[in-house]
């Protein structure tokens, strides 16, 4: 049976983090994989969390099965806090998923169940799994242009033309900010022109949002995504915990289904509780319960967002010092973008022979299409980043 397996292509990211642990150099830097690490190249756990898991160890007397779609408390606290008031509680069926990945994992599937003909428009690049997930589901897709290689920021002339071709009932994967792996964010005006052409096409928005608060605050970073839920009848929104709770192995996440009209909501939320029994029965609860104890208590929650928004201060002051590094070795504002960006990436605009030089010469490890962790960075690496960059005659 299984002689019949194709060997599957080693995951770029994974393969890279292999040769930086075989890479004997000192001083190494790794601007690898996509997690946060602190200054001195921790991953921490974040204090309410420590905090919350004591109380559910003392409070917890069963690990009996939770609901099938996930504890309804968590569901409430988390699309509160990402959604806001821009929640229609009468239209949003709602499941909690396997990480930011089973949302979207299971947005794809409920889609494609109200739509056989599903094709989905992702952006030109975008996150890698997206793209295998995609394919290995078989959905057909589009890539939108995004990325404009000269200015390193959003090529939104082309992004608009290419969604405006997306038909009634097709899917546009939008990143909800901190765009994976650009770093190059649309404006709230520009949701708002991209909401208008959804309008007129018919086509749904499926919003990824991955990043909350690691880009210019809680709030302001689900902006364009409530505004999409506001102005459209179908949206469907995959939230993740990973990032800004710091919780990646506990796979917390969630997804939004809005219907068009409240009579379709009982039809959503039971194809939502079908997929999760074809998949998996019932979602992982622990880092669910671990957010919504956060969540709902103010004192914690408080603590959160306090720890959340050191974690986004600290990234944008490194992408403040290496601007400022490479203005002054460059005497050129070319690298400016850097500030500009958003979220924990950012794409250099690096060739393959660049990325592939900064690593010989210095053990500067990034993603071979010139992405790099700004968080992998901290206040003595930035600088021997910058010279790096440089003469690699980026
Ligand atoms: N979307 C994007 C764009 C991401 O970068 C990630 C994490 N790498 C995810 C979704 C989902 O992450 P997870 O499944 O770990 O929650």
């Amino acid at each position: 049976m299984f002689g019949n397996l194709q060997p599957q292509a080693p995951d770029k990211i994974l393969a890279l983090m292999g040769e930086f642990r075989a890479d004997t150099r000192q001083g190494k830097i790794d601007l690898g994989v996509g997690v946060y690490k602190d200054p001195t190249g921790l991953t921490p756990v974040m204090r309410a969390v420590k905090e919350a898991e004591r109380r559910i160890w003392e409070a917890e007397t069963t690990k009996a099965y939770t609901a099938l779609t996930g504890e309804p408390a968590y569901l409430q606290a988390l699309s509160s806090m990402v959604l806001a008031d821009a929640r229609d509680d009468a239209r949003t069926a709602m499941l909690s998923t396997v990480g930011g990945t089973g949302a979207i994992r299971q947005a794809l599937e409920m889609a494609r169940m109200g739509n056989p003909d599903l094709t989905v428009h992702v952006s030109d690049p975008t996150w890698p799994n997206h793209l295998s997930i995609l394919k290995f589901v078989g959905i057909p897709f589009f890539e939108y242009r995004y990325f404009d290689a000269e200015t390193r920021g959003v090529d939104f002339e082309g992004m608009k033309a290419d969604i405006a071709r997306a038909k009634k009932g097709d899917l546009v994967l939008l990143h909800g900010c901190c765009h994976n792996p650009t770093g190059a964010n649309l404006t709230l005006e520009q949701w708002a022109e991209i909401v208008a052409i959804l309008d007129k096409t018919g086509a749904v928005p499926l919003v990824d949002l991955a990043y909350q608060g690691f880009g210019d605050g809680l709030e302001e970073d689900a902006a364009g995504t409530r505004l999409v839920l506001r102005s459209r009848p179908d949206a469907l929104v995959a939230a993740s915990c990973s990032k800004n709770f710091g919780i990646y192995r506990e796979r917390t996440g969630l997804l939004m289904v809005q219907v068009a009209d409240a009579a379709q909501k009982d039809l959503a939320q039971g194809a939502l509780a079908f997929l999760g029994r074809q998949n998996y029965s019932f979602p992982p609860d622990h880092g669910a319960r671990i957010v919504q104890t956060i969540l709902d208590d103010e004192g914690l929650a408080a603590d959160w967002k306090a720890e959340l928004e050191e974690v986004r201060l600290g990234m944008l002051s490194l992408r403040q010092q290496l601007a400022e590094e490479l203005r002054n070795l460059t005497g050129s504002d070319r690298f400016d973008f850097i500030e500009r960006h958003r979220g924990m990436f950012s794409r250099l605009g690096a060739t393959p022979q660049q990325v592939q030089k900064i690593k010989e010469d210095n053990a500067i490890y990034m993603v071979g299409d010139s992405r790099l962790n700004i968080a992998g960075l901290n206040r003595d690496s930035v600088p021997i980043l910058a010279r790096a960059i440089v003469e690699a005659g980026v």
